[in-house]
């Protein structure tokens, strides 16, 4: 049978390029980074190559570049160590309502702990409004952040617009950039970014290794205390042979961007619009003009999505409903709620990712097998019955 991923907003294959440059610091070049003897130097060396081409991919300087385990770690560390250092300003902080649960959940950790989290609602397309931003802001504001490219729906939010209102206030601006990573053209001196979260794993790169950027001169707490290593922001022995491959995952996605971008974009547009010519009462969710390459989040009317999803999975096709995060439970995904989206409309809606390993007749494949699947689910369904859809 064929097999067909198309969930690589969830996660991505690590390249053979990248894999081939990790091995070996597995077990050849073990040293320890911080040791001083001549064998660690290729490991040293091996991490300053890492963190400039981080840094070259976001136009950032590599001593602006922190590596985390991760992107949640990331997202956690911007947070708190932000509030946490500057809480002679004030305790609050405005983020919104479609965040990553890394954000969100670290939100309402903060609000334990006595901080004020704002949260903004979204529009029917995910956008978020700036005035509403604007007037968010009180003295007692310290910290802005924004998720980048949404996870679920793909929305690309104005981050220049809205680090100039940031700046205007005098107040910081984090942005979960997990999603527009390697998908979105990012120079964080261009858009004036404080902070900015990152993740190897949907770069095709390994799992379990991110970093945070810190624009120079920013001051924050730290999350993780120990040793000296990441210039002291950072303790823990690195994690050398995920951040060589993060690395080398960044190389990539710098050299062949625009490439990227387009092949992508081309191949998603293409599967939105074949989807909606054959199979009628489906909704595309999100913006068409500010949007992540690779996402087409669709709602399929009046079925389950847990059914599609379970369909297609027994035709070797991998997507998600909503989000990874969400799948195993019922309740309907907050990204598509913030956005106005009925709970019937939300329980129909797949999210399929496109990534850099997807061809056209793997995609052909999948509109096969939906259109088969929805029409089946469609017969089943007392609603689409009485409505003749069927
Ligand atoms: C995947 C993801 C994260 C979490 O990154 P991990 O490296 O898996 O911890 C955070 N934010 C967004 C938008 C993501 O898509």
């Amino acid at each position: 049978m064929r097999q067909v991923y198309l969930d690589y907003s969830a996660t991505t294959p690590v390249k053979k390029e990248v894999l081939d440059e990790m091995l070996p610091y597995f077990s050849e070049h073990f040293g320890n980074p911080s040791s001083l003897y001549s064998i660690a130097q290729n490991s040293k060396q091996a991490l300053d190559l890492a963190r400039e081409r981080v840094a070259k991919l976001i136009n950032a300087n590599p001593n602006e570049v922190f590596f985390t385990a991760g992107g949640s770690e990331a997202d956690n560390w911007a947070l708190e160590g932000i509030l946490d250092a500057h809480k002679d300003k004030g305790n609050h902080m405005i983020t919104t309502k479609i965040e990553h649960h890394a954000i969100l959940h670290t939100g309402e950790f903060l609000s334990k702990r006595g901080c004020e989290v704002t949260y903004l609602d979204v529009d029917s397309e995910g956008f978020i409004n700036l005035e509403e931003l604007e007037s968010a802001i009180t003295d007692k504001t310290v910290l802005i952040s924004i998720i980048f490219a949404n996870n679920e729906v793909g929305t690309v939010q104005p981050i220049k617009a809205i680090s100039e209102i940031a700046k205007k206030h005098g107040v910081f601006l984090h942005v979960d950039a997990v999603q527009a990573l390697g998908n979105v053209p990012i120079d964080v001196k261009e858009l004036g970014v404080d902070l900015m979260s990152m993740s190897g794993h949907k770069i095709y790169g390994p799992k379990g290794v991110g970093a945070l950027y810190i624009r120079k001169g920013v001051k924050i707490s730290n999350l993780i205390h120990g040793g000296a290593q990441e210039m002291k922001k950072r303790a823990g022995t690195e994690n050398l042979t995920g951040i060589v491959g993060f690395g080398k995952a960044a190389d990539m996605a710098r050299e062949n961007l625009d490439e990227h971008i387009k092949s992508i974009s081309q191949l998603r547009d293409y599967f939105i619009k074949e989807v909606q010519e054959k199979i009628p009462h489906t909704i595309v969710n999100g913006s068409m003009k500010h949007r992540h390459p690779g996402n087409a989040n669709i709602s399929f009317e009046y079925i389950e999505g847990e059914s599609i999803l379970m369909l297609l999975d027994m035709n070797g096709i991998c997507v998600s409903t909503g989000s990874a995060c969400s799948s195993k439970s019922l309740t309907p995904s907050h990204v598509l709620s913030a956005m106005g989206i009925p709970v019937e409309r939300i329980h129909g809606t797949i999210r399929f990712s496109i990534g850099e390993f997807t061809t056209k007749e793997d995609l052909d494949y999948v509109i096969e097998k939906l259109v088969e699947i929805v029409g089946t689910l469609r017969a089943l369904s007392p609603i689409s019955a009485e409505k003749g859809w069927n």
